[in-house]
């Protein structure tokens, strides 16, 4: 059937119709008052939702690019960074500190753990000389669909206080509590297209004080990324270079309607959406690959042993057209991963869980009976 395609990966999520149907008018100029307002306003809702009162600066960019922009602004060749990695995406935090020439310090867990903060305190509380520049780390690894805590690790960075905290929020922006002021996260990245609920090709940087501060020495190269350029002209609601127009527009209606719903809400929401999906899942017999008290907000992981994952993943597209995302890297084939970010329902776990117990059925799977996940998603849904 046509158009029934579901999106449950961890990005690109589901579009709202409001925000597809922003989209589809004409570009307006971008040097104009009309665009002017449309930039204020965004700009207006993007410290909201990042519940910060400095700047939260617009690239036309995937989320990669905001994590490039948040190196290459605040650092130089030669800085001690240490990057916690437990994913594919702590991994790139390494790599792209390591194409910019950073002393890179890796403290890694294993995939499907959380960081360890302890190995952050030691680490940081032995540096008496405060040679590390920066902490640079992912709050929720979608790889693994792990968070880590940020909360605790941030901690230890303002209590070694030289050190910047440099935050992929990709995943969790949006999806739970990511205080940037109080926590004083000095620079933090996300995407469009997760937790905005509107197509990819924006991205975003937070960028607090101490952050501007380090900006004003840092040498790295940059042209197209150089966040000083965005603040500047972010002041006149302006841009340095062509926006995506369109995506603006985008972005201001899935904004209105983050705010119709609250912060609060929202992050209710998506917990209880967790919680029900891993309920199910486990009520199903399925192995969750991220502990209890470790699971990401946006993403479950699982890992079966009984049957295929990528088996699953095949008959939950063709025949019952719902996406989901597979493993990544050493996990390809070995888990797969729902994704419940963004504009997901209560609704949409159901008919996930309900199509997975059919696949398991079609599959041959003994370990649970059908009805039993969707019985023990409901439960929580209910709650
Ligand atoms: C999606 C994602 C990114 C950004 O990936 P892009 O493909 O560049 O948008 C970065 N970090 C995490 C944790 C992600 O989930």
């Amino acid at each position: 059937m046509d158009n029934k395609l579901m999106l449950m990966i961890p990005g690109p999520t589901p579009v709202p119709e409001s925000v597809l149907l922003a989209m589809a008018k004409h570009p307006i100029g971008h040097r104009s008052g009309d665009f002017a307002k449309i930039m204020e306003e965004v700009t207006h809702g993007l410290k909201w939702l990042h519940q910060t009162q400095n700047d939260v600066l617009i690239l036309a960019a995937s989320g990669t690019g905001a994590m490039e922009a948040g190196i290459i602004n605040f650092l130089s060749a030669g800085d001690r960074v240490l990057v916690g990695s437990n994913g594919k995406f702590g991994d790139r935090w390494a790599q792209v500190s390591k194409a910019y020439g950073l002393a890179v310090e890796v403290i890694s867990a294993e995939w499907g753990q959380p960081l360890d903060p302890a190995v952050f305190r030691e680490r940081l509380e032995a540096d008496t000389e405060k040679t590390i520049k920066a902490v640079i780390i992912t709050h929720s690894e979608t790889s693994t669909g792990v968070i880590n805590d940020l909360e605790t690790i941030n901690r230890f960075v303002k209590a070694h206080g030289e050190a910047l905290i440099i935050v992929d929020t990709v995943t969790s922006l949006g999806a739970c509590n990511v205080p940037v002021d109080e926590w004083g996260l000095d620079v933090v990245a996300s995407g469009s297209q997760k937790g905005y609920m509107i197509p990819p090709g924006l991205s975003f940087v937070a960028v607090g004080p101490k952050a501007w501060k380090a900006y004003e020495t840092a040498t790295l190269p940059k042209f197209y990324f150089d966040l000083g350029k965005y603040k500047k002209d972010a002041a006149k609601n302006s841009n340095p270079f062509t926006p995506p127009v369109n995506l603006f527009y985008a972005l201001q209606a899935a904004l209105k309607l983050m705010q119709a719903e609250g912060l609060d809400s929202i992050f209710a929401r998506h917990h209880r959406l967790m919680s029900a999906t891993r309920a199910a899942v486990q009520a199903l017999g399925l192995p969750l690959f991220a502990p209890e008290g470790a699971g990401s907000p946006s993403i479950t992981a699982v890992i079966p042993d009984q049957v295929d994952a990528e088996q699953i993943r095949s008959i939950m597209k063709k025949r019952y057209d719902i996406l989901l995302a597979g493993g990544q890297d050493h996990l390809k084939g070995k888990i797969f991963r729902i994704g419940h970010l963004g504009f997901v329902s209560d609704r949409d776990i159901l008919t996930a869980i309900g199509a997975l117990e059919a696949t398991l059925q079609e599959l041959g799977y003994k370990g649970a009976t059908v009805g039993e996940g969707v019985a023990a998603a409901a439960k929580i849904l209910a709650q």
